[in-house]
């Protein structure tokens, strides 16, 4: 998987992906990133990137030019490629779209500021994906969480293989819960089950906390059919 993503702040991305799991897949080559700078698509001595909107109104709108010599710079023909711009008004993000996502070759991922994008640009990208209804000041950290999101369904990626299948969500389901030591933390012990060693019945008290949690946090999850 290729990231390519198009910023007017690249240095956001500097220490971000340096650690953890992204980090590593980046280090091992499983994925890529590539940042890029909207304003090295401009032709102006200034690099202008964005304008007033028509019509009035405050704020300042990227402009078209840079966002699709960008575009058709990053897009690698050879590769499945698919291009997204970060919006507030785009469809959700969530486990099946992620999903959806890991199976392409190339992701480049256009990140808004100000008041946001000149609409004639959804015409060209291939999704508009927002990450929640609220409003970010820039797509920068949408961004970040699209990469490490998708990063974790590629192959190699997550160390246990399936890990990110059993997850909350990509079931269908909330995860149940995990302990670790000490035994008795102020009072509060751990299940008995998990001490057993008994393999079926932690699998089988697994499931059905796994159940109860989803029932009593996000019941409106088990109304969904599968991802
Ligand atoms: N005026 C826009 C609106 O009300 O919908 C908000 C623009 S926002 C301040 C600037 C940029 O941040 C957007 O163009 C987008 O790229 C990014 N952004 C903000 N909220 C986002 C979200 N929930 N998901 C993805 N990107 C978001």
């Amino acid at each position: 998987m290729n990231f390519d993503v198009v910023t007017i702040f690249p240095h956001m991305f500097e220490r971000v992906f340096e650690k953890g799991v992204v980090g590593k897949a980046l280090e091992c080559e499983f994925v890529s990133l590539k940042i890029h700078n909207l304003r090295d698509f401009t032709t102006d001595k200034h690099k202008t990137v964005d304008d007033i909107p028509y019509g009035g109104g405050g704020g300042l709108i990227f402009k078209m030019e840079p966002l699709v010599r960008a575009l058709r710079a990053i897009q690698d023909p050879k590769k499945k490629s698919r291009s997204i711009l970060l919006s507030p008004r785009g469809k959700k993000l969530d486990a099946a779209l992620v999903q959806n996502l890991s199976q392409f070759e190339q992701l480049i991922i256009f990140c808004g500021r100000y008041e946001g994008v000149d609409e004639r640009f959804s015409a060209y990208v291939d999704d508009e994906i927002s990450i929640g209804d609220y409003v970010l000041s820039g797509g920068e950290l949408a961004a970040m969480v699209m990469v490490d999101a998708v990063s974790r369904f590629i192959p190699g990626v997550v160390g246990k293989i399936g890990a990110p299948f059993e997850d909350s969500f990509t079931r269908g389901d909330l995860e149940y819960p995990y302990y670790t030591r000490p035994e008795c933390f102020e009072g509060n012990g751990v299940p008995e089950v998990l001490l057993s060693g008994h393999h079926e019945e932690i699998k089988k008290w697994r499931e059905k906390e796994a159940l109860k949690c989803t029932l009593q946090r996000r019941a409106d999850l088990l109304k969904k059919p599968n991802t």
